[in-house]
């Protein structure tokens, strides 16, 4: 049978395969000059130099797209999003530029609490057609998996609407989205003073109703949100009940929870800005530890905040990373992940190599999909994009740009035009 879709005359194909086999990647993996990529169906199913493309496969049938010598590489990875909200909090912006803190404004009532206001208003129709709309500015920026948190609802009824709609978003459009049940973001009004009644009631009356429906269960590990104890009860709980596990840590305070949550076997630790070396070590055990830790970069630019994870010496202690915008209406209202692979090349330390690793197979790792995702190899989804660059040290280069000129999604190619 021939070739469904060709890509031909890769100037650089970013394979980010050939490095160490079944583990995650700082740097190591190849890149092959004048290449080509052949797929078919939802398939990648051959991937080499353009001298040994096996011409009797291209037909009639196959469609062809010649990148010109313009870099190739997989489809993004976004490994942590607040994807599905109503409303925004452009009105905070103001008071954070003339110095309130994201805590303090918590505190008074604003922050996640003001989203959660909105978000328990909106319709489900509302609400989908707000992911829908984020999900295609995703694919524009050549994103072709998300993960989607829930975590602004703070009830039952709401909670189980977000992780809904999250679900619902991904069938009605091209690019895959993974939920995650983050229920346990903030205490809501109602339990105020009482978080660990409020966790009791997550895992004894939603979390029994979100099997086959969230991948991952995630918690916000921090002052003014939960504490590594009632964090740590709670995550044994839900992976009890056969989730994976996920926790936002160390985001403003070195409180322990990314080494709690990794003993757990957490799938990845998130924020990492205030985690300190010895406990990174832990982690990365000399390179064989299980958990990823996922860097955020434009948060703390946003939060006006002069603290970034030191990536590089994560990286050092065999700790692998991956990039993410942490994309919420709060803290990062951006979905630019190529910015904020710019980011961690500039705050963090990370080479572009590394930093490219970080939103393809690091990133496939993070959300446990990474015999499906993240690199160019044979039997992988066909999950590609076609860049507008000839050399991969333009793309943290061109700070801000989106570099992205062809999307390709399960081995079809996205329409420009598609909403
Ligand atoms: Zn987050």
């Amino acid at each position: 049978m021939s070739y469904s879709l060709l890509i031909r005359n890769c100037g650089q194909l970013l394979t980010l395969a050939g490095g160490r086999p079944n583990r995650p990647l700082a740097t190591g993996w190849l890149i092959l000059p004048d290449a080509y990529v052949a797929c078919r169906g939802p398939e990648i199913v051959a991937v080499g130099p353009m001298a040994e493309l096996d011409e009797s496969q291209v037909t009639t049938e196959t469609q062809v797209l010649d990148a010109r010598g313009r870099v190739v590489m997989p489809g993004l990875v976004e490994c942590h999003t607040h994807l599905v909200f109503a409303g925004n909090r452009a009105h905070e912006f103001q008071r954070k530029l003339q110095g309130e803190s994201y805590l303090d404004i918590l505190a008074s009532g604003g922050g996640i609490l003001s989203t959660v206001r909105a978000t328990r208003t909106a319709s489900e129709t509302e609400l989908l057609a707000n992911a829908l709309r984020h999900l295609r500015d995703f694919r524009r920026y050549g994103v072709t998996t998300v993960e989607a948190k829930s975590g602004y609802g703070l009830d039952k009824e709401t909670e189980l609407r977000l992780v809904r709609v999250a679900q619902e978003a991904g069938r009605q459009q091209p690019v895959r989205v993974v939920s995650t049940f983050l229920g346990a973001h903030v205490v809501p009004p109602e339990y105020k003073g009482r978080p660990a009644d409020y966790l009791d009631f997550l895992v004894r009356e939603v979390l029994p109703e979100l099997r086959g429906q969230a991948t991952f269960v995630d918690i916000f590990c921090e002052e003014g949100a939960f504490s590594v104890e009632d964090s740590r009860r709670y995550l044994q709980q839900a992976q009890a009940l056969g989730f994976w596990l996920k926790i936002h840590a160390e985001q403003l305070h070195d409180l322990g929870g990314c080494a709690m949550a990794a003993s757990l076997g957490a799938v990845s630790v998130d924020h990492c800005d205030y985690l300190n070396l010895e406990d990174a070590a832990r982690l990365g055990n000399g390179g064989e530890g299980q958990t990823i830790a996922v860097l955020l970069p434009l948060v703390p630019l946003f939060l006006r905040q002069e603290k970034y994870a030191p990536g590089r010496q994560f990286i050092d202690r065999g700790l692998p990373v991956a990039i993410s915008t942490d994309f919420n209406p709060g803290s990062c209202p951006s979905k630019n992940l190529w910015l904020a692979l710019s980011m961690a090349c500039l705050k963090m330390g990370l080479t572009p190599l590394e930093a490219i690793a970080g939103v393809t197979i690091n990133a496939a790792w993070a959300l446990r999909l990474e015999s499906e995702i993240g690199s160019i190899e044979v039997g992988k989804r066909a999950d590609i994009l076609v860049l507008d660059v000839p050399d991969y040290q333009e793309i943290p280069y061109w700070l801000g740009e989106n570099p992205v000129r062809e999307v390709i999604i399960g081995g079809v190619v996205c329409p420009a035009d598609l909403e």
